[in-house]
């Protein structure tokens, strides 16, 4: 069993033996994913390093707090000492191919995560991976400040959904307690989040119900936004963020799958659940993953052939 404190110790020291430091997260990267590495990265520079966060594609534009920090690019050639993963199970997630490091590390908190990297900072318990970030400091004796409180506040509020999903915790209020001593507009933080939604997310959002099938017999509503929908409205991930929630949140659901044709014949899904489903399960059965009550994937499989194997499989659980 993996010692999480020597495993937290055990970077630290790694950090401060390399002179190259890459910091990369999962593609499409949400508020934590941008939260924690923005607060990594700061934390890092305060031991004395300048590591370098690169993303597969441009940030998404609803975090501008959060998005200064990125060089974009899909692929580096030079062999970094030390390269962090963030938020972030799946290797090949990051959309981005580097040479081997000397040290492949990773801070998550996905239930799906292996744990096969050479220093793995994995707490599924977590409801954030910004909430590990925050435990860093402590054991790291960093100061934390302003803008580390605003990035980590910001991937909490987002994963925790505002504080309401079940991954929120006594330790979650805790932390976030802690991190309002700073002065940073959380108001802002919570509009930019949640609050405020683009045009294209409310067509969206009204297309979407007329697009729904419903599996009565395992309490499952299956969304579909189509590649020539998806195009028509020169949509992004912004744009599409919360409609899986909004499908969990009919009554009587279980079960709430949103599947999008971002590029042509590859179907990106979101599973949301509620109390009788494990998600993360239930998105491995197409390479994804995730967490019990929201996992995710990417697969080239047809849509009814996705309705098929989600049918199959939840209607042998009843
Ligand atoms: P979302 O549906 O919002 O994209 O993702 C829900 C959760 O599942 C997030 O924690 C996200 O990181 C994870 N997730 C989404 N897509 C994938 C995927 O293709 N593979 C894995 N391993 N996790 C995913
Ligand atoms: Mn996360």
């Amino acid at each position: 069993m993996i010692n999480l404190l020597d495993e937290v110790k055990q970077l630290k020291l790694t950090i401060e033996e390399s002179n190259s430091i890459l910091i990369l997260t999962h593609t499409s990267p949400d508020g934590d994913a941008l939260g924690s590495v923005v607060a990594l990265k700061e934390i890092i520079q305060k031991m004395g390093k300048t590591p370098e966060c690169l993303l597969d594609d441009t940030p998404p534009n609803r975090f501008p707090h959060l998005t200064g920090e990125f060089t974009v690019s899909q692929s580096v050639t030079q062999c970094y000492d030390l390269v962090i993963l963030v938020d972030c199970a799946d290797r090949t997630r990051t959309g981005v191919t580097y040479p081997a490091p000397k040290t492949l590390a990773c801070i998550d908190h996905h239930i799906s995560n292996p744990k096969d990297m050479d220093i793995n900072i994995v707490n599924p318990s977590a409801s954030a991976t910004a909430e590990i970030v925050y435990s860093l400091l402590s054991i790291w004796e960093i100061q934390c400040d302003a803008f580390i409180a605003s990035a980590i506040y910001t991937g909490i509020l987002t994963d925790t959904g505002g504080f309401l999903f079940t991954n929120t915790t006594k330790r979650t209020h805790e932390i976030v307690a802690k991190l309002l001593e700073y002065p940073f507009d959380r108001n802002k933080i919570t509009r930019i989040s949640f609050l405020e939604k683009s045009m294209t997310y409310s067509i969206l959002y009204a297309h979407l119900f007329d697009t729904l099938t419903e599996l009565k017999e395992i309490k499952t509503v299956i969304g579909f936004i189509d590649y020539e929908t998806y195009t028509k409205y020169e949509t992004t991930t912004d744009d599409t963020d919360g409609l899986s929630g909004a499908l969990r949140n009919i009554s009587g659901i279980e079960c709430a799958v949103l599947l999008t044709e971002r590029e042509k014949g590859i179907i990106k899904g979101s599973i949301r659940t509620n109390e009788s489903i494990d998600a993360n399960q239930l998105a491995q059965l197409f390479g994804g993953g995730g967490h019990m009550r929201a996992a995710g994937f990417k697969t080239t499989k047809t849509v009814t052939e996705i309705k098929e194997t989600i049918y199959e499989r939840l209607s042998s659980c009843q």
